[in-house]
């Protein structure tokens, strides 16, 4: 079984110390987050769940994740800008699913009005994970054999909210820490360095030079309370890292809505402070707009000049059947003219089929019925814990024949992981070695209006572990655990 500690004992006297030290570790270099007790508090704090050592990635796959990431902004930034596309795109889910079409219908009307800021902000993360499903998976395989064979297949890409950046540069020193502790042989580039965090606040840095006032704050839309509030925190002191003149200011959308205004020309001021950009670690989910002013908040900043990352076209390009959409024939090539690139991304696309009312979407749904084990199921929503398998896809889409609401749906090929054993440290949970599997993310940025790109860069990498057989993700949802990639050849 794949590990990184391949070849070496621990005993367990010393896996215990080692736990705890890395523990102590991840608390001096700062991979914290709030507990699930006290989440309002500031001054009550625990690590995040992390593994232990870090997963084994081959080098191949990471490069090819990092090497695909700038095509992948523009990408994402071209279909956003393209209206056509998300309406056909979109058409059907937003006659069906509310709060895609809340977000359309605010998306329209700036959009009739005219838009006061033509520059938009991507803070992107797109999640793979290494797909071992051709692979011969038995005991005798070496790391290299399975690592040479396994896919990189795109889980999803988002466009809102991408988290962690600032808790998984901290867990590089953790990782380090534990693999030499652990007397494992390695070189400096296995454990490459990782600062995302940082190259996302350049992005964020440039976009409020580029509004062009110096007196203006960075708005953090945060939740309140915020259990990985300690990420945004590293967020706001790698702005300052580069420039510590510029104001963060945290807000979560319902005060937003009694503490906002736009002026005539449409510069948007919280509590008389102008904004230069609106940060977004909330919206992304329906419980964020418990009530109307929640919506009239998001609308008034849609409204105003501020750069807004992201934007609400941005959001609707991240929805899971934007992907779906994507993955149709030709659709990559009508928005990347280089044909090379076009195709370095469809290799990293999963089976993805529409659920839309007709004859092909009644093909697709009896398909996933005939077989569920070999899909997911997944509704318009972000954040972890919204999708469906095995029997409930049989059962939902059963109830959903004939329906209008089954276009709400897509369809994805499952991906069978790779397979590895390491140990998670969750608070309160004791660690023993077990069968994990991990989700790479790759991070990276663009700025720009719909014709001329002003930045686009891959800024870093994240690793998610969880255990084999938990079918969701996430980290705040407590499914996955924060890692590191260790490069193998
Ligand atoms: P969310 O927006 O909620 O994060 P995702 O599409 O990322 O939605 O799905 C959540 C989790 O479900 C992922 O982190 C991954 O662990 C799992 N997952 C999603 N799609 C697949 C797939 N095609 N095959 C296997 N697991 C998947
Ligand atoms: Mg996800």
């Amino acid at each position: 079984m794949a590990t990184v500690l391949e070849g070496t004992k621990i005993e367990e006297k010393k896996l215990q110390s080692l736990i705890e030290s890395a523990i102590d570790r991840a608390l001096i270099d700062g991979a914290l987050m709030r507990t699930k007790e006290n989440p309002g508090s500031s001054v009550v704090v625990n690590h995040s769940p992390f593994a232990l050592f870090p997963s084994v990635v081959p080098q191949s796959l990471m490069e090819k994740a990092k090497g695909i990431q700038k095509s992948f902004n523009l990408l994402m930034h071209r279909v956003s800008h393209d209206h056509h596309f998300l309406e056909q795109a979109l058409q059907n889910v937003i006659k069906v699913d509310d709060f895609t079409r809340r977000l359309w219908n605010i998306y329209n009307t700036v959009r009739e009005e005219g838009f006061k800021q033509p520059v938009s902000l991507g803070l992107f993360r797109n999640d793979f994970m290494m797909d071992t499903k051709k692979v011969e998976r038995n005991e005798d395989c070496s790391l290299s054999q399975i690592g040479e064979n396994a896919q990189l297949k795109q889980i999803e890409f988002n466009t809102i909210a991408s988290s962690f950046a600032g808790l998984v540069g901290a867990l590089s020193d953790v990782h380090r820490y534990t693999i030499a502790k652990s007397k494992v042989k390695y070189t400096k580039n296995q454990l490459p360095g990782n600062d995302p965090a940082l190259g996302l606040c350049r992005g964020m840095v440039k976009a409020w030079q580029h509004y062009g006032n110096k007196n203006a704050a960075i708005l953090f839309v945060s939740s309140v309370p915020e259990r990985n509030r300690m990420d945004h925190i590293w967020m706001e002191k790698k702005i300052s890292d580069i420039d510590l003149s510029i104001d963060v200011v945290y807000c979560n959308l319902s005060s937003l809505s009694s503490n906002m205004s736009l002026s005539p020309d449409k510069k948007l001021f919280v509590n008389n402070a102008e904004i230069a950009v609106v940060y977004y670690r909330e919206g992304y989910s329906p419980d964020h707009y418990p009530s109307q002013k929640e919506w009239d908040a998001r609308l008034t900043i849609e409204r105003s000049k501020a750069i807004k990352c992201p934007t609400i076209q941005y959001q609707l390009a991240g929805t899971k059947k934007i992907q779906q959409e994507l993955a149709r024939h030709g659709a990559v090539e009508k928005f990347l003219s280089d044909e090379k690139e076009a195709n370095k991304i469809r290799t990293v696309f999963a089976g993805q089929y529409s659920l839309d009312l007709n004859p092909d979407g009644d093909r697709n749904a009896e398909m996933a019925i005939n077989n569920p084990g070999d899909y997911v199921l997944k509704p318009q929503r972000e954040g972890g814990g919204n999708n469906h398998y095995d029997d409930e896809i049989k059962t939902l889409l059963s109830d959903l024949k004939n329906d209008e609401a089954r276009a709400g749906y897509i369809l994805m090929e499952k991906i069978y992981p790779w397979v590895q054993k390491n140990y998670l440290i969750k608070v309160g949970e004791s660690s023993v070695l077990r069968e994990v599997v991990s989700e790479i993310g790759v991070y990276g940025t663009i700025l720009g209006s719909a014709d001329d790109v002003l930045e686009n860069e891959e800024v870093g990498h994240l690793m998610r572990t969880k255990f084999l057989g938990v079918n969701e993700g996430g980290v705040n949802t407590g499914y996955s655990c924060l890692d590191t990639p260790f490069l193998i050849e």
